[in-house]
């Protein structure tokens, strides 16, 4: 009953060259009816892509959780309605890292999309640090509760979420299926406990960190993985293309 999503984050990637390009090759495929393929776009770009896009779906990389105003450089959820685009990342590890996004700011990001009709797709994951000292599910639960923290219980059921290990993301290490779907398995019954069994049973919780066309089947078919954010493979669209199979 859940739903198998491929997202291809294309990050800081591309031009508009790139973005007409991969569009044309995406329109010419019919994907399978089961599967939900999204593409994220520099902000730049989103409205061209969304114009273009006849058999994918385009989302965002981040909102500011604002509606408007004086905040220079960012962009906000109705915004994004208004281009009618329905899908945002948030709390990327990149964003965490770079832009010292935290829990707190995070989670008024995922309640603000709600509220505008976005689906968000909510990351966490734990560093290499978090990972050998072993308490890695102590950080991937704190960040699963705090983001979702704003939000009433049938609200939680509209959010995606996004099991990105930061070892795995960009380095060509992925997680195995295994440890993987340890994880994914501890999200799902945390969600449990959080706001019952059938609506963390209704959610997608998707793989990310270095995912691609050899590894997807794998990753894919544990049972509480449901697709993946893709991030260098998405920018081949061949490759891409062999992941959404894959899914
Ligand atoms: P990667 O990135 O597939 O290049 O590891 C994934 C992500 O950051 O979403």
């Amino acid at each position: 009953m859940r739903g198998l999503i491929v997202a291809g984050n294309w990050k800081m990637n591309g031009n508009q060259q790139f973005v007409d390009d991969m569009l044309f090759s995406l329109n010419k495929v019919e994907f399978s009816e089961s599967v939900e393929v999204i593409v994220f776009p520099p902000s730049v770009y989103l409205h061209a892509a969304r114009q273009q896009a006849k058999t994918v779906k385009v989302g965002a990389q981040n909102i500011f959780f604002e509606s408007s105003g004086a905040y220079t450089g960012e962009i906000s959820p109705s915004m994004l309605s208004d281009i009618d685009c329905r899908y945002v990342i948030l709390g990327h590890s990149e964003r965490r890292a770079i832009f010292s996004e935290d829990d707190d700011l995070i989670a008024k990001k995922v309640v603000a999309s709600i509220e505008n009709d976005l689906v968000p797709i909510l990351c966490v994951g734990e560093t290499l640090e978090d990972r050998e000292s072993g308490r890695f599910f102590e950080v991937i639960a704190r960040q699963v509760k705090i983001g979702l923290s704003l939000l009433q219980a049938e609200q939680v059921a509209r959010v995606i979420v996004a099991y990105e290990p930061v070892w795995a993301i960009g380095t060509g290490k992925t997680a195995s299926p295994l440890q993987a779907q340890e994880v994914h398995g501890l999200i799902r019954r945390l969600v449990a406990e959080l706001v019952g069994e059938q609506i963390s049973e209704s959610i997608s919780i998707l793989y990310g960190g270095s995912v691609n066309a050899a590894n997807a089947k794998e990753l894919f078919s544990q049972p509480d993985i449901d697709g993946g954010l893709v991030g260098g493979a998405s920018l081949k669209v061949d490759e891409f293309l062999a992941i959404c199979s894959a899914a």
